[in-house]
């Protein structure tokens, strides 16, 4: 039984990227998720902000991505998600990793973790990432679009890895303020879920001998998890505060609203409602196709266009 505050999985994970074109062939092109929204960041307008997910954006099946070119790498370490495992169906693993090779896609070997298939490879900036098989019906709208077919196509985001110094703060965190459940441990690793199985999973290690990670090209920015609305997101925001730390207010970014904060091992959380949604101000059929920018930003648009490079969607298989 869920607490009354608490958050509904993961709504999205964003990362910081190098060359744009090379991020966008990878996610679509090789992973086959869907540009469902190309925008700026809207703290940074010159620098893009590119939005994969299922066809219809569903919260939770959602990787974004600041690339800029020449980015200087990131540092793994701890205080930030390390590495972001993705949701395939059982028994679509074998055709990945046949998939993955042929692309040449560094990979490690499978291994099981917490029961699960799963395979760990790098996109091209050397973020860490993985496909995990799951048995279970996930909410997932297929990308027609998409070179893989929709029997196989990823689900989502299936949990985010952890790494912390002192894990206690986090835990208590988790536990008594975000309304997660300790669900096991697994190979030095502990997992917890806030609401159903895949999608929404953290996982957490105890690391009190690796310093702090840094951002850069290949590092996780932060993690947003899923509130259904604004109301929502105010009493956990209250609560967050009771816990000492320091959220920031409620910032509107227009397809959904965000509040920040830093959980106490150093990661960037962010609590995200699951509406308006990415179709607000884009017809579903053409999601992405063009910039597009929050209305406070559409007067600089000529300016905004002028600094980004020209990006090529792959077409679809
Ligand atoms: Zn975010």
């Amino acid at each position: 039984m869920q607490q009354e505050n608490a958050v509904h999985g993961i709504h999205h994970v964003t990362a910081l990227a190098g060359d744009p074109q090379r991020n966008l062939d990878f996610y679509v092109d090789g992973l086959g998720l869907r540009l469902v929204k190309r925008s700026v960041n809207q703290d940074d307008p010159a620098t893009y902000h590119l939005f994969y997910a299922d066809a219809e954006g569903t919260p939770g099946t959602d990787l974004t991505f600041f690339p800029q070119r020449g980015m200087a790498p990131g540092r793994p370490g701890v205080g930030q998600v390390g590495e972001v495992p993705l949701a395939i169906p059982a028994g679509a693993l074998e055709w990945w990793r046949d998939r993955l090779v042929a692309r040449g896609v560094w990979h490690a070997e499978e291994t099981t973790r917490f029961g699960e298939r799963t395979l760990a490879f790098r996109d091209p900036d050397g973020l860490p990432l993985a496909l995990v098989e799951i048995d279970e019906e996930r909410r997932f709208a297929p990308w027609a679009g998409s070179p893989v077919p929709a029997e196989r196509q990823i689900r989502g985001v299936h949990a985010v890895r952890i790494r912390v110094a002192d894990a206690g703060p986090t835990v208590r965190l988790l536990e008594e303020t975000m309304g997660f459940d300790s669900v096991g441990e697994d190979a030095g690793w502990r997992r917890w879920v806030a609401g159903d199985g895949s999608g929404a999973y953290v996982d957490l290690a105890e690391d009190p001998d690796t310093p702090p990670g840094r951002w850069g090209s290949g590092a996780v920015h932060h993690v947003a998890w899923r509130v259904r609305q604004d109301e929502e997101q105010d009493a956990l925001r209250e609560a967050i505060v009771r816990a000492g730390l320091r959220p920031t207010q409620p910032i509107d970014r227009f397809w959904f609203r965000s509040v920040y904060f830093r959980e106490p091992g150093g990661t960037l959380f962010e609590l995200a409602t699951d509406g308006p949604g990415f179709d607000r101000d884009e017809r579903p059929e053409a999601l992405g196709e063009s910039l597009v920018l929050p209305p406070w930003l559409e007067e600089h648009r000529e300016r905004i266009e002028a600094a980004l490079p020209a990006l090529e969607v792959p077409a679809s298989g």
